[in-house]
């Protein structure tokens, strides 16, 4: 699914260069649900927007379910990550002035994908994340753990190769944290893939293997027993 190699992410901005991702190396095998961990700064959202494709890497390898994506144009990258992988933020990013069902649509529309089938592709997904009586209301008229199931619902509708999450449990309190966590971990046993980054033991504990990076490396990479 996954396969980086020696992979180095370097920012220059004015005099400074900061080394965010290290010569980094991993695998990660189809259906594995993977927490990346690490002090503030270490390099996880920049790791996880790399393996996205929402940013390049400066140099090294990465291959995506078997073909090299790292060094692909802005235009290329877009097209290939388009529909193949979604995204959860800790801020939702759910967009104000469409409803819950036009944001959920919305991936299918950048696809091309004709009305009738959007319908049932976001029918079915709603129902998956019990938000079938929400479909007309607006992110502001919903809690915080609501917002992030429409975020869920929005990454899986394209029936994507890969879910990665940044902090997804982030903005919500204890409870909807369980939630957000509980339902990840079902899509998972579906068989998608995850890559989350966490800065709670908790919700790495949902996780079959945590990675800690620290200053931009793999410092450890061990198989959860919990
Ligand atoms: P984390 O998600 O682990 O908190 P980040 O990946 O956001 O860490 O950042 C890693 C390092 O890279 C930090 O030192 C940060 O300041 C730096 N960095 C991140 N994005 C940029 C950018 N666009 N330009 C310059 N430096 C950046
Ligand atoms: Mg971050």
């Amino acid at each position: 699914m996954i396969r980086v190699e020696n992979l180095y992410k370097i920012f220059r901005a004015e005099e400074v260069e900061t080394t965010a991702v290290n010569a980094v190396s991993l695998h990660i095998r189809p259906g594995e649900f993977v927490a990346i961990m690490g002090p503030s700064g270490c390099g996880k959202s920049t790791l996880l927007n790399v393996l996205g494709l929402l940013d390049s890497p400066t140099s090294g390898q990465y291959f995506l379910d078997g073909t090299e994506v790292g060094h692909l144009k802005e235009s290329k990258r877009v097209e290939f990550r388009k529909g193949k992988i979604g995204f959860v933020f800790q801020s939702f990013n759910l967009i104000e002035e469409m409803d819950v069902f036009e944001n959920v649509e919305l991936p299918l529309v950048y696809m091309n994908i004709k009305p009738p089938e959007r319908k049932r592709r976001v029918e079915e997904t709603l129902q998956k994340l019990n938000l079938t009586h929400r479909a007309n209301h607006f992110p502001n008229q919903l809690s915080g753990g609501q917002q992030q199931r429409v975020a869920i619902a929005r990454a899986i509708v394209t029936h994507p190769l890969l879910i990665l999450a940044d902090e997804p449990t982030g903005n919500l309190d204890s409870q909807n944290r369980q939630d957000v966590m509980k339902r990840l971990l079902a899509l998972n046993q579906e068989g998608i893939t995850i890559v989350m980054v966490t800065h709670s033991r908790n919700d790495a504990s949902f996780a079959q293997r945590v990675i800690n990076l620290f200053d931009g490396r793999i410092v450890t990479d061990i198989k959860n027993y919990l």
